[in-house]
């Protein structure tokens, strides 16, 4: 591990010992982390080597078979804990945007904050500003499937985003978009890092990695097998990571 922090910060998401089995199948093994607030880590690592299964187990979409997952002094995985409480500090974001298709992009943002009973003037202004942030505005009245892929994803990261999170955790954000649409999605998700949000991104776009990531995270086999800054992962000679990259070249 590459940590430059200082000792007394405290994680905001610290992982221990995590491991997750399907069955037989062990999918997570042994696997620590710690994110630090404001730290964008991105995660890399073929297809199956246990990415998806690392997110949705921090946001507790799957349940760790043992080890533990914190957010802040909360322990994700202990019986006692409020879920719900702790979801809403846990924006996601998934590959197939999973938009609300029967509502309007309005309605999509405002859907959580209402159902937890926030101020329904507030959850409005709220979203009207998320969607100006994220370029949706003239959208708002609009149906998701009116729109192209790349603003569906948009939205879906503004609903995220109108629960106000701690962290934003991204499961290959941009895999289902056409190429041409990629980019305004990794625009909106690099603004969010430069204002300062906690990140945790599984992606295949090695440009947003090196330029976004303060550390990347490459996965093999259910373990973490490099953690480190861009420049070292990039400059590694790790057999197995050297040769993860060359394929996607
Ligand atoms: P990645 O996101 O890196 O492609 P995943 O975390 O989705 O990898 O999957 C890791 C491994 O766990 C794969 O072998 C996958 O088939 C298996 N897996 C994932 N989810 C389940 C599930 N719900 N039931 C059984 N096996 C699963
Ligand atoms: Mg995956």
């Amino acid at each position: 591990m590459t940590q430059t922090r200082s000792t007394n910060e405290k994680p905001l998401i610290r992982i221990r010992n995590l491991k997750k089995k399907f069955g037989n199948l062990e999918v997570i093994k042994d696997v620590n982390m710690d994110v630090y607030k404001g730290e964008v880590v991105v995660i890399i690592g073929s297809s199956g080597s246990g990415k998806s299964t690392l997110l949705r187990c921090v946001n507790h979409l799957e349940k760790p078979t043992g080890g533990e997952i914190y957010f802040n002094d909360t322990q994700i995985n202990s019986p006692s804990t409020n879920l719900n409480e702790v979801r809403q500090n846990l924006g996601m974001v998934f590959q197939q945007f999973n938009l609300f298709n029967h509502m309007t992009v309005l309605k999509n943002l405002m859907c959580a904050p209402l159902s937890v009973k926030k101020d329904p003037v507030e959850v409005k202004k709220n979203a009207l500003s998320l969607l100006e942030k994220v370029g949706l505005i003239d959208k708002k009245d609009e149906y998701p499937l009116m729109l192209s892929g790349g603003q569906q994803q948009r939205v879906a990261i503004a609903r995220a985003l109108a629960m106000n999170p701690q962290v934003m955790l991204f499961d290959e954000p941009t895999s289902a978009l056409d190429p041409e649409l990629i980019g305004e999605v990794l625009a909106v998700m690099k603004a969010l890092a430069n204002d300062g949000m906690t990140m945790m991104v599984v992606t295949h776009e090695m440009g947003f990695a090196r330029e976004v990531a303060d550390r990347i995270c490459f996965m093999e086999n259910g373990t973490i097998e490099e953690d480190g800054t861009p420049e070292y992962i990039f400059n590694s000679d790790n057999k197995r990571l050297r040769s993860f990259l060359n394929v996607l070249n």
